[in-house]
């Protein structure tokens, strides 16, 4: 397992969970014999999103923990939504949170010569026909939680019909849906999942993987279990909404030769308030360009919570929290936010970073004078070396830092009164200039040579502290101030989608300045901009010169004040 270098906050895995004691259990009796072996099996018909990273690391965790084998398999069954695009940035992804699949990358689509001959299997014990009732006359038929299903005429067909049209349908003889291949179990069984499930229906559709060989397509359930088989896993890991699958998957295991036993187990999904975890939703998002595609910093993906600057530690840290649990429930984005803050905290760099610059002219200061002073990489984090910051006699400071008069309680520089500049000396305000429409576009102030370290000779400790950047030897920047994708707790529950968006998800900053330095740092370098929160070089748009950033999260949980942001 690798690890990025800055994401190492916590020792993820280290907590039990139902799964891992049970495991230990089986291990302690001798029930599991041998490599415990799970796989991720993510259908590639999108980007993985943060619920996919909880998975993630729990198979990938269980495996590590008892030294046992994590595949990654393509549930790649379904031919209509899949895509090469989406195989390739799961990988990337998997890889980027620190895990590494066991082996080579598995398709299901290569087991189908062997899924194809456990259908015929399955035909010949006579547990298995080809139906020729519609899909919706086999909806119908299937009955209802409180009504048992009816017998297809087609059911008791001779297997060796069956046989000779299932090998009709595979030859491409049959249009789509005018027939499919049923698992013959119970029409009349409690459990609506073993009445006669379709186990391979007709697509005349090309696959990703397989081209145009095939036009029938196997079944979530019929390929799911035998694939785990042929992988030799030991321990199948899904989402509660399976567990009424598990008897079809058991079922389907008894009555086939493969080559090993498998068996389910489930956890609740990890869902997120304030986003969305489906990636039908999230398609929606990229398809109507309500984002700026499936990695915008605002996207619950991996590829999208990696852009907006969190470390892959923060997220295993995350799904540590959260735990491994069977019943369901929506985790606090706070949690998330609290994981890499407490990250970042411990590993970025600060710097300096004006995002709305108001022009200061220390009138006490020569014209040509450049002044570089050295301030801590981290407060308390030696190996993070020195800055060097170019002080002059024009500098920004952020406007909001600045008040012709204000109350006590405003803790920054008011005219006539004086502030600390960060890591630099105590400035007093004298005069402003304006604009014809009365803004304050330039103020003018004194520094005091002898407060470098050090308080004013008066003992007047100036009350506040306020960031600056040199406004000759500081870099122009462009800093992207990303929030919560939605304003409501669950977007999900909107009669329309999009009504739950949040309109404030990002303003971008066009002007700001850096302090020379930072503006230096390679893309995903991650760095708090002091008094200002947390901020990533853009991974694709930042460049040397040229310096582009995202607000990973604020230095403390300011979202309470949304409420009052759109009055
Ligand atoms: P989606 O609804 O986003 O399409 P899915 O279950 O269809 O999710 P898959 O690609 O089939 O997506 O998922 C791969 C694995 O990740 C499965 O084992 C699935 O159970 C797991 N998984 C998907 N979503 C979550 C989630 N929110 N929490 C935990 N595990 C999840
Ligand atoms: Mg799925």
């Amino acid at each position: 397992m690798s690890h990025d270098a800055a994401g190492e906050s916590g020792t993820a895995h280290a907590g039990n969970n139902f799964l891992k004691n049970l495991i230990a259990e089986q291990i302690a009796s001798g029930e599991q014999q041998g490599a415990v072996v799970t796989r991720f099996p993510p259908e590639p018909n999108g980007y993985l999103h943060i619920g996919h990273a909880a998975s993630i690391c729990l198979n990938f965790g269980l495996a590590e923990h008892f030294d046992g084998a994590c595949r990654l398999r393509f549930d790649d069954t379904n031919p209509d939504a899949e895509d090469q695009e989406y195989i390739d940035s799961i990988q990337a992804d998997i890889q980027w949170l620190g895990f590494e699949w066991d082996g080579a990358v598995r398709y299901t689509s290569s087991y189908f010569d062997t899924l194809y001959g456990y259908a015929l299997h399955l035909i010949d014990a006579g547990l298995a026909y080809v139906d020729e009732l519609s899909p919706e006359q086999i909806r119908e038929y299937r009955g209802t939680l409180t009504e048992p299903g009816r017998d297809s005429p087609y059911r008791d067909r001779d297997p060796a019909e069956s046989r000779a049209l299932f090998e009709a349908m595979a030859r491409g003889e049959y249009a789509e849906g005018a027939a499919s291949l049923r698992a013959k179990i119970d029409m009349a069984a409690g459990n609506i999942n073993l009445r006669d499930p379709v186990i391979y229906r007709i697509r005349n559709k090309a696959h990703h993987q397989t081209g145009d060989k095939w036009c029938v397509y196997p079944s979530y359930d019929f390929a799911h279990g035998q694939s785990d088989a042929i992988e030799g896993v030991t321990h199948s890991i899904c989402t509660l909404e399976f567990e009424d699958h598990r008897p079809l998957y058991n079922w389907l295991i008894a009555h086939l030769p493969v080559p090993a036993r498998p068996v389910q187990y489930e956890f609740a999904r990890v869902n997120l308030n304030y986003t969305i975890t489906s990636k039908r939703k999230l398609r929606r998002l990229v398809e109507e360009h309500i984002v700026d595609g499936w990695d915008d910093p605002r996207m619950p993906t991996i590829s999208g919570i990696r852009r907006r600057g969190y470390t892959p530690g923060s997220i295993r840290t995350f799904c540590e929290m959260v735990g491994v649990s069977r019943s369901g429930g929506t985790v606090d984005t706070a949690m998330l936010e609290h994981a890499i803050r407490d990250d970042l905290n411990t590993h970025a760099a600060r710097a300096m970073c004006v995002l709305d610059p108001l022009k200061i002219v220390i009138t006490n200061w020569d014209e040509d004078r450049v002044e570089t002073l050295e301030a801590a990489g981290h407060p308390n984090r030696d190996d993070l070396g020195t800055r060097r910051l170019p002080l002059t006699r024009e500098i920004f400071i952020e406007a909001e830092d600045f008040r012709e008069s204000a109350n006590k309680k405003y803790k920054r520089l008011v005219l006539g009164k004086k502030v600390r500049l960060r890591n630099a000396y105590v400035i007093e305000a004298h005069d402003v200039v304006k604009d014809e429409s009365g803004r304050v576009v330039e103020v003018h102030c004194t520094y005091d040579p002898d407060t470098l370290g050090d308080n004013p000779a008066d003992g007047v400790k100036p009350k506040g502290v306020i960031h600056w950047v040199s406004a000759t030897h500081g870099k122009q920047a462009l800093v992207r101030v990303y929030d919560r994708l939605f304003a409501v707790e669950n977007p999900a529950r909107e009669a329309e989608l999009l009504d739950g968006l949040n309109p404030f998800s990002l303003t971008v900053h066009k002007g700001c300045w850096i302090e020379p330095g930072a503006a230096e740092v390679a893309p995903e370098t991650r760095l708090q901009f002091e008094r200002t929160g947390y901020f990533v070089a853009d991974r694709y748009d930042h460049a040397v010169g040229a310096p582009v950033f995202n607000r990973v999260v604020a230095l403390r949980d300011t979202w309470a004040k949304i409420e009052s942001r759109g009055e």
